[in-house]
């Protein structure tokens, strides 16, 4: 099987302008579109939190799509499987709202939908090809690879740190 991409957070480069929630709001909205999803009757909700944890620092959680899911394991209605994509996904039709998802997510990035009664959580935007939240962060705060690729950049980046550090 392919390598799956994963959204990871660039943590520094985060602003905290919050386009990545309005991002995704609109993209799990029926009309798709920014106007269409305001006047919707239930506000779309996004997946993705954007948390202050200092007055200065600003950090957006996304699910992690645990290899070994907390949520998919404690679920008792089988609701949350992973997909072809091995991506960790709910089934709505199947959630009864018990909130034990909730509960063991160490990220805290399962969402409670009080119109619908059901949980509600990232799924990568299965309409695209880039995740809306990756898509819309001005800052490059939100990168959307595999982990080989992530880790690659991550190494030339500390190369590049030693190289000018020794240049010094
Ligand atoms: S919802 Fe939480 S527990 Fe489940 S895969 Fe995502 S980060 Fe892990
Ligand atoms: S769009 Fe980017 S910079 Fe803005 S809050 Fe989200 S992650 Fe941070």
């Amino acid at each position: 099987m392919p390598q799956p991409k994963e959204i990871f957070v660039k943590t520094d480069r985060c602003v905290g302008c919050m386009s990545c929630m309005l991002a995704c709001a609109v993209e799990h909205s029926q009309s798709k579109t920014l106007f269409g999803a305001i006047a919707e009757a239930r506000a779309p909700k996004s997946r993705l939190y954007v948390e202050w944890a200092a007055p200065d620092r600003k950090i957006p959680l996304v699910c992690r799509q645990c290899e070994d899911a907390p949520c998919m394991h404690a679920c008792i209605s089988g609701a949350i499987t992973r997909n072809e994509d091995n991506i960790v996904v709910t089934n709505a039709d199947k959630c009864i709202g018990c909130w034990t998802c909730v509960m063991v997510c160490p990220y805290g990035v399962i969402g409670r939908n009080m119109d619908t009664g059901k949980a509600y959580r990232c799924d990568r935007c299965p309409d695209r090809e880039i995740p809306a939240c990756v898509s819309a962060c001005p800052t490059g705060a939100l990168i959307y690879e595999t982990v080989p690729e992530y880790s690659k950049s991550i190494r030339k980046q500390a190369s590049q740190e030693f190289a000018r550090a020794e240049g010094e």
